[in-house]
Formats: structure tokens, C-alpha cells, sequence
């Protein structure tokens, strides 16, 4: 018989809501427990641009599910470039516009993990843009599968991991219901909290997916 602990945990690293995130207008967050209960997904981190959950908000989220589970992060619009932060436990001093030196010295502090996400988006969003390969040093993972990152973007993120030592992790960065689930991450187990997400993605305990097929 299998033992439960040799099950894949596929989580979703990377999905807004409208609650926080303005641009996510038709993603209802009161649809996403229901949603994630009859997913493939075993849970769901919801980071949202430039706010978190407040922890409360989530725990009570967590009240509607069976197993299953939501974690909160933040997506931080630095002026280097965006990057999903998991594991803290509050903003301060972590605002739009901070730089990523300065992003990934406050994150380190709380033990949080800094995720440079759409990579290849860099340029168009970013006031002032860091080359992927001069970025700092104290950023853990790259996101080498997302809704926005296939194909020949994936397969850069995946040589940029190799060659700054980082993890490669997934998420959909859904803005809209249908598409929460599509790249995700593959743990071990489920993490008991954000801070051992962390810590399993710092360490490389970590893979990214697609779950059907992308385009080129
Ligand atoms: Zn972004
Ligand atoms: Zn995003």
C-alpha cells in the first residue's frame, strides 16, 4: 500500500483575486475553495500585487476545506522587476517601488522566500530593470512555469536557474478562475505554513509543472 506521505502536493504558487488585486476583477476569491476542492490542486497561495491576506482571512478560508489548503505571499512590483515573496508575515518597509536589494534584506529577515516571477516581462513593467543574470544576490527561485512563462521563455527560466543556482518553481499568476491551477508546484508533502514553503523552495525541494500541454 502507498503510504499518503509519497503523494505529490501540487500547489498553484501564484494566483490574485479581486479582493486585493484590482486587476483580478472577475476572480471572485468566496469561488476558490469550492474551485480548489475539485481541482488537482491540493492547495492554492494567494499573492496578490502589493498586499497580503491578513492571516485571519485565511485561516477562515481554510475553515471550508478538507485537506486542501490556501497560504498567503505577496507579488511585489519592485522597481527591478516583480517578485513573489512567501512567507512573510507582514509589509513592513516592503512597498511598490522598493528595490530588490532592499526587498530581498527585509525578506531574509522574516524568512521569507524571494521568487522573481514573468521574468521575461521585466522590461515592460519595471522602471528601472536588473538583467536576470546582475540581479543581487538573495533571490531563492524563478518561476519557469506560468499561464505567461512556456515555451521558449520556460526553457530561459530554466537556463537562468541553472546558472544563478536558484529552484524553479510554478504558478498560474491567475487573474480569472479558469485559469488557477494551470502551472503549479510540485512539493513532497504539504507544508505546515508559509515559512516551511519557504524553506522547502530555498532548498530546492521543489518542481514546476504544467498541467496540460503549452503552446510555444
Ligand atoms: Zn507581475
Ligand atoms: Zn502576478
Amino acid at each position: 500500500m502507498v503510504s499518503p506521505q509519497s503523494k505529490a502536493v501540487y500547489i498553484d504558487l501564484h494566483v490574485h483575486t479581486r479582493r486585493y488585486s484590482a486587476c483580478a476583477e472577475t476572480l471572485d476569491p468566496g469561488k476558490l475553495a469550492q474551485y480548489l476542492t475539485d481541482s488537482h490542486l491540493d492547495g492554492i497561495v494567494l499573492a496578490e500585487h502589493d498586499a497580503l491576506w491578513p492571516a485571519k482571512e485565511i485561516a477562515t478560508l481554510n475553515t471550508e476545506l478538507n485537506g486542501k489548503r490556501f497560504f498567503r505571499a505577496v507579488e511585489v512590483s519592485s522597481v527591478n522587476g516583480h517578485f513573489v515573496v512567501i512567507g512573510l508575515d507582514n509589509l513592513n518597509g516592503i512597498t511598490p517601488g522598493i528595490t530588490i536589494a532592499e526587498l530581498t534584506a527585509r525578506s531574509a529577515q522574516q524568512g521569507a522566500v524571494v521568487i522573481l516571477v514573468h521574468h521575461h516581462q521585466i522590461y515592460s513593467h519595471t522602471a528601472d530593470p536588473i538583467a536576470v543574470l546582475q540581479l543581487p544576490p538573495g533571490i531563492d527561485a524563478i518561476e519557469t512555469a506560468s499561464s505567461v512563462t512556456f515555451g521558449k521563455h520556460q526553457r530561459q527560466a530554466e537556463r537562468y536557474a541553472g546558472q544563478r543556482l536558484w529552484s524553479r518553481v510554478g504558478g498560474s499568476d491567475a487573474h480569472y478562475l479558469e485559469l488557477v491551477g494551470c502551472s503549479f508546484s510540485v512539493f513532497e508533502s504539504m507544508p505546515r505554513n508559509e515559512k516551511e514553503m519557504a524553506r522547502a523552495i530555498r532548498q530546492g525541494r521543489v518542481r514546476a509543472m504544467h498541467w496540460y500541454p503549452m503552446d510555444e
